[in-house]
């Protein structure tokens, strides 16, 4: 089956009580039990597991062909339960262009109770290589990386990790499972903040590991009930209904973002572009082979001058809304500099944009007289 198909067939809800076409949402946190004692439909208490999330959670293994999907209450609790299957003394690997809050929480939150980090360049095979260390035990990574778009062969280091006996996570927010299935290069963990594209409308928080390996998922399980860092009924059925829409809201946003990246690069007032469908970016090659049907909807560019600069066109735009985040259907732009602050390795003429589902001409006559402005 396409992907368009798999993703309304699997967050299809069979309701035996109404036949209900869109599924129920169960607020329950508890489940009744037979004479027996048993559970005769499985479900227990809500923060081990309740439909919506078994819905929401077989639809994404589904779509990443993966066996077990894992939801959590934020992109980063799923980040989160990831290292907590990891042991005090353990070392993670962390690409040096990674989501920032990411790094900040391997840091700062688990790096006192014992994780150490070492962040590098990702597109740099051999110091990957040299970051190794003999008490490594996970390589976690994003492609196409933030803000930079920097594009990390996944299969290489995937089979790099395995070489050291460690474990390749994949945080394939920016991508989704519509256009690039880590899985399927070798990776052990794909990871999503579920808030961006599969939500799709701003409006729900969310994050999700997926898995395909059945002791790793006895280990996330684990911490998934015992963290207790879970979606509600209700966020669950948002994602699970953003799902349905996803390959198409993907394609059209990676179109259109194809198209700005191609304007904008032609442009007179911007310095560079930083997509990777273009074939001036050094990433082309790599996201022509592990991105299916397009190089993303996210892409960031660089104002020529400095953050003054940059901070006009952002003031300056109708249609986006000058707002962080990304993966809903209106376009933003973001100066990420004076978003995360003094620790920031972002340049500061470089805005981060993520294309909505507006016409592309539109957003195309919007940049200009921002940029003009
Ligand atoms: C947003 C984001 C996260 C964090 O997800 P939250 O849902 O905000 O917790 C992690 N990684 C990437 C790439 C993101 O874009």
């Amino acid at each position: 089956m396409h992907l368009e198909t798999l993703a309304i067939q699997s967050t299809h809800f069979p309701d035996e009580n109404a036949a209900a076409v869109s599924a129920p949402i169960y607020l329950s946190t508890t489940f009744e039990r037979g004479e027996d004692g048993s559970y005769p439909k499985n479900y227990v208490y809500s923060r081990v597991n309740n439909p919506n999330r078994q819905l929401l959670e077989n639809s994404m293994a589904t779509l990443e062909g993966g066996t077990h999907g894992f939801a959590f209450a934020s992109g980063l609790a799923g980040i989160a339960a990831a290292l907590q299957i990891l042991q005090a003394g353990d070392h993670v690997i962390l690409g040096d262009d990674a989501y920032f809050a990411a790094g900040v929480l391997m840091t700062e939150v688990f790096g006192p109770w014992g994780l150490t980090i070492t962040r590098v360049d990702m597109t740099d095979l051999s110091a990957v290589r040299n970051a190794f260390q003999a008490n490594t035990k996970l390589l976690w990574l994003e492609t196409p990386s933030n803000p930079l778009l920097k594009i990390t062969d996944i299969a290489a280091l995937a089979e790099i990790s395995h070489q050291h006996g460690a474990l390749c996570a994949v945080d394939n927010t920016w991508a989704t499972s519509v256009l690039q299935r880590p899985l399927e290069l070798g990776a052990d963990i794909v990871h999503y903040s579920t808030t961006k594209y599969f939500g799709g409308h701003s409006d729900v928080l969310g994050g999700a590991l997926i898995v395909k390996d059945t002791q790793l998922a006895e280990r996330l399980k684990k911490v998934q009930s015992l963290g207790g860092a879970v979606p509600s009924p209700f966020e669950c059925w948002l994602i699970t209904r953003g799902i349905k829409t996803m390959p198409l809201r993907v394609k059209a946003q990676s179109e259109s973002a194809f198209t700005l990246a191609r304007f904008l690069s032609a442009y007179p007032k911007v310095e560079q572009v930083h997509y990777p469908g273009l074939e001036t970016h050094a990433g082309h090659e790599i996201a022509k082979r592990q991105m299916k049907s397009g190089f993303g909807g996210m892409l960031s560019f660089q104002v020529k001058g400095g953050s003054a600069e940059a901070l006009k066109v952002a003031n300056h735009t109708r249609l986006f809304i000058q707002a962080t985040s990304l993966g809903g259907v209106e376009s933003l732009i973001e100066h990420r500099r004076s978003v995360e602050g003094a620790a920031s390795t972002s340049p500061e003429n470089l805005l981060r944009v993520s294309v909505g589902l507006e016409h592309p001409d539109d957003l195309i006559e919007d940049l200009k007289q921002a940029l003009e402005a």
